[in-house]
């Protein structure tokens, strides 16, 4: 069927109508709890049957040797060789059809008194999803459903038969939301005075998704006596309630986002250098410790798992089974509540960010990162402030007022290693947090200039050396000077602020005076601290434009 199709018109086969999700919890009593966990268990299993016959079809086409002949052909014959994939998926049964007709023949006794064939064909759907990355690379191994985490949602395709939600209007006028499975009726827990709420629900709902979340403990709120806790998630058609309060601003806004750091450059407006999320910091330290709590306690549990040296044994086939104390269940629970309570003020944050940035302009352009490498590169920061989630929630937000996020490719713009003095490009080495040219222009932080350059791209043809830099550069100068000045201040005042912006790390972690009280001796325990001090008290008497282009700081 590929071989029909011309490759280079690989646009969405359907026009996708705009959608957005409104999540609402559910008064769940104890006998249709129960009745949810059988439904969710029957889901389960069934999911893990299809999941390992979907594996058993993908070992089989791997190990065919016309497997190995397909991915011989160059990926230039791109007619060739998408046609030998495709004869292979269809020999062996590897697609979403496929897997749609072997939940058919699955579904049977009982199962099939907990599931509609339509639920069965969104499960069978994930399971193909999850097998499908393991076959084009894009995951080692996919995960089978454990009966201790269960299957934690269940969605429908449809809003009119099965795993569907109404709302119905009661006899004083009062409109009521149900989620209807089966024979139960879990009642929606609904605000109607949160526009937000009732705008969703005045929206076509596309289908609804059931959703199962473990609380930090039995005693938590609204959580039954498994410590569950159920939501629905409606699939809404249109676009998601826009709060009056934020306005748009016109301006174009030019972007440099870091790690741990974001550079916003208004072409008029202040320009500003934030650190990325700072306010997680406490979250993440409190989640390390529940983790670091779960390996002790996993240790102490299984004792036979480690060797004289403390590591983990290698285990063949038959070893024992890993034991979970009541004490690791309870600090599991404990962590994933923190991660998600972590998770929402991420939201939160990036919400309040992006519509900042919008109020400023709806025209914003930024280079396109490659997220992936930055995950390989720094890990653990990007893991927590999720840059690539800001850019996805920003896209979406620009686009609902009406403006554009342009992101140009940075192997062509090369924005942080341009100068607009000599239009010349040269590479900074990481630690170098200046932007400082022998042709005059600078220092100025690097972060703040590849912005300003950002804001002034064509983006027509975003390239720096087609742009108009010199009479903007003139305005720019003192604004990107000024938003350093308040960095420094903010340092100066205790707070813990990213390397790359600048500041020298010591002088960021300053006490308020010098006479602060100290328990530790302090000559050997703060020699560095007071090194680093001393650097920054001579620093502090240079006029900006004294630095030179290769301090190293
Ligand atoms: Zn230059």
């Amino acid at each position: 069927m590929g071989s029909k199709k011309q490759p280079q018109q690989s646009t969405p086969p359907k026009q996708k109508t705009p959608t957005f999700l409104l999540e609402l919890p559910l008064a769940v009593e104890a006998g249709q709890a129960a009745r949810l966990r059988g439904h969710l268990e029957a889901g389960r299993q069934f999911y893990n049957a299809v999941l390992s016959e979907g594996q058993r079809r993908l070992r089989r086409m791997k190990a065919d040797p016309a497997w190995q002949a397909a991915r011989a052909i160059p990926r230039t014959h791109t007619q060739e060789r998408r046609a030998a994939f495709s004869a292979l998926r269809e020999q062996y049964g590897f697609s979403e059809y496929a897997f749609h007709e072997l939940a058919r023949e699955l579904r049977v006794s009982w199962l099939a008194e907990h599931l509609d064939a339509v639920l069965a064909q969104t499960l069978a759907t994930r399971a193909y999803q999850a097998l499908n990355r393991v076959c084009v690379g894009q995951a080692r191994r996919v995960r089978f459903k454990s009966r201790g985490r269960g299957l934690s949602s269940i969605e429908n395709k449809r809003n009119d038969t099965g795993l569907r939600f109404v709302v119905q209007t009661q006899d004083e006028g009062r409109r009521q939301g149900y989620l209807l499975w089966h024979d139960d009726q879990l009642e929606a827990l609904i605000d109607w005075d949160d526009p937000v709420v009732t705008h969703g629900l005045s929206q076509r709902i596309k289908y609804a998704r059931l959703l199962r979340r473990r609380a930090s403990s039995p005693r938590a709120q609204g959580a039954d006596r498994e410590g569950e806790r159920y939501f629905v998630q409606l699939i809404l058609a249109g676009v998601p309630h826009h709060k009056p309060k934020h306005i748009t601003g016109t301006d174009t806004v030019g972007l440099d986002l870091g790690p741990a750091s974001i550079a916003i450059v208004p072409r008029e407006a202040e320009v500003r250098l934030e650190p990325l999320c700072a306010e997680l910091r406490p979250d993440a330290r409190a989640i390390r410790r529940l983790q670091r709590r779960m390996d002790r306690q996993r240790r102490a549990a299984n004792p036979e798992h480690y060797d004289n040296k403390g590591r983990v044994k290698k285990r063949g086939k038959g070893a024992p089974r890993w034991k979970q104390s009541r004490g690791y269940q309870a600090t599991r629970r404990r962590k994933a509540a923190r991660e998600r309570k972590l998770a929402a003020h991420r939201k939160s944050l990036h919400g309040r960010l992006v519509h900042q940035i919008v109020a400023m302009g709806h025209t914003v352009i930024t280079e396109k990162i490659s997220y992936k490498g930055w995950q390989k590169r720094y890990g653990r920061s990007v893991g927590l402030r999720a840059p690539g989630m800001l850019i996805d929630h920003l896209r979406r937000t620009v686009a609902s007022t009406g403006g554009t996020l342009h992101e140009v490719p940075t192997r062509s713009t090369k924005l942080s290693q341009y100068c607009h003095g000599c239009g010349k490009t040269v590479k900074k080495p990481l630690w170098q947090r200046w932007h400082h040219c022998a042709c005059g222009i600078g220092p100025v932080q690097r972060d703040l200039y590849s912005a300003f350059l950002a804001a002034f791209l064509d983006p027509a043809e975003p390239l720096p050396s087609c742009a108009q830099y010199v009479v903007p550069w003139e305005g720019a100068e003192a604004r990107l000077r000024a938003a350093h000045e308040r960095v420094k201040e903010r340092a100066n005042e205790g707070q813990v602020l990213p390397q790359s912006m600048g500041i020298p790390r010591a002088g960021a972690r300053l006490p308020e005076s010098r006479s602060e009280p100290t328990q530790e001796p302090a000559f050997p325990l703060r020699r560095g601290r007071l090194e680093a001090w001393k650097e920054r008290e001579n620093l502090r008497g240079l006029s900006p434009g004294s630095i030179q282009g290769t301090t190293s700081y």
